[in-house]
């Protein structure tokens, strides 16, 4: 899992730390990317010597200011200094790459599509994106960098997935509290999402325990996806461990129904890039919690039911045994979108925003001009 810029090493740092916490193994390696020293100093939980600062020579160490040209630029002249970092990595041992970003910034956003295409064309592990757009207050240019960002990362990625900040604001927060909510959302979508192809060979067996092939399938090569997730708190017994519930036999009924309702809170509530489901190709949906509690009768309720909403006759679907959580949760990949009117609308105001940017540069000498001039040319410069 590489972080690329602010965002995405933020996010990253979070998942090695959500990993560590729950003794999960989804991150076999985490790498931060970045021009700003200043942000990688902020990262807790990727290792020094996993942080990799880049473009040093032409910004010494303060940042790209938004201009994602220029981050690609230097992600595209020092890509050998993260390879570096990636060498001590048991590739093979890998399912899968993900590149974490910022599509509205600088550093991540140019970056990001660079590094992708620079693995893809070594390596035969997938290549995955997570793209994080920007919310509507944060202006043109930054919605003209995502916009921008967005096409290029998809076409060098197998798969993208995006999380949209605008649909994720809360109003009355700090910037910083409001993205270590978000954050915290992703990470918890994610960590069920690949946690679930990681279940151990003689660890909790499930009914139906998704496999990572399943994953790799359903994100399939090309294309972009969300994820919606849904959870449900359980009852415990006094004492607490799940382990007793053969004293109180759960309703077989009552198990089918939670999982079935569930899938479709999951599905019909808020994605991370909200998007009609008519039409999506391929969905995958996880449900995670004690053994119980999941029954292979809810989940094909539940992959019925997400068939006929999408229209899609690839819609896989698969348990995740977790024997000491104390709630259900349920997580539904939706691969291969196509209705998203969000992307129409952020590429819209990116257009606006750069007709306007041109038309300000355009005029800007002559506007300097106006500014200096005193009339009749009396005042002359010193030399
Ligand atoms: P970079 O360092 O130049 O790549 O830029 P940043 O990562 O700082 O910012 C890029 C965009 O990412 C911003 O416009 C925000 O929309 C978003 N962003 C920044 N920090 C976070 C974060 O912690 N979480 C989330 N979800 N989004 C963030």
């Amino acid at each position: 899992m590489i972080g690329f810029g602010q965002a995405g090493g933020k996010v990253v740092d979070r998942f090695v730390e959500f990993d560590r916490q729950t003794r999960g193994k989804t991150v076999r390696a985490a790498i931060a990317v970045n021009t700003a020293t200043a942000d990688l100093r902020g990262l807790q939980h990727i290792p020094k010597d996993k942080q990799v600062l880049v473009g040093q020579t032409r910004v010494k160490g303060h940042g790209v200011g938004a201009d994602n040209e220029l981050g690609a630029e230097v992600a595209e002249e020092d890509v050998e200094e993260i390879q570096a970092a990636l060498d001590d990595v048991p590739v093979h041992e890998v399912d899968a790459f993900m590149i974490v970003a910022g599509l509205g910034g600088g550093t991540g956003s140019g970056g990001a599509p660079v590094l992708a295409k620079h693995l893809k064309r070594l390596y035969e592990e997938p290549v995955y994106g997570l793209g994080i757009l920007p919310g509507s207050d944060e202006g043109g240019l930054y919605t003209l960098n995502a916009a921008r960002s967005f096409q290029t990362f998809v076409r060098e990625v197998d798969n993208l997935i995006v999380f949209d900040n605008e649909s994720w604001r809360h109003t009355g927060e700090s910037l910083g509290e409001g993205y270590a909510d978000i954050n915290e959302e992703l990470v918890r979508r994610l960590a069920v999402l690949f946690g679930a192809g990681e279940v151990d060979e003689g660890g909790a067996v499930g009914e139906s325990v998704v496999d990572a092939s399943e994953i790799i399938n359903t994100l399939g090569s090309g294309g972009v996806s969300t994820i919606g997730y849904a959870i449900d708190h359980v009852e415990c017994e006094k004492g607490g461990l799940f382990s007793r519930f053969s004293t109180k036999e759960l309703d077989e009924t009552d198990t089918t129904n939670r999982i079935t309702s569930l899938v479709r809170k999951a599905a019909l509530g808020r994605l991370t890039l909200p998007c009609e489901l008519n039409g999506v190709e391929r969905g995958l949906l996880v449900v995670a919690g004690p053994p119980d509690y999941l029954n292979r009768k809810g989940i094909e309720h539940g992959r019925r039911w997400l068939e006929e909403q999408t229209g899609s006759m690839e819609i896989r679907g698969g348990d995740y045994p977790l024997p000491d959580e104390h709630s259900v949760a349920c997580v539904v990949l939706l691969s291969g979108v196509t209705d998203v009117p969000r992307i129409k609308g952020l590429q819209q105001v990116a257009i606006e925003a750069m007709e306007n940017l041109e038309e300000i540069r355009s005029q800007s000498d002559a506007n300097l001009e106006a500014l200096l001039d005193d009339g009749d040319e009396e005042l002359t410069p010193l030399f």
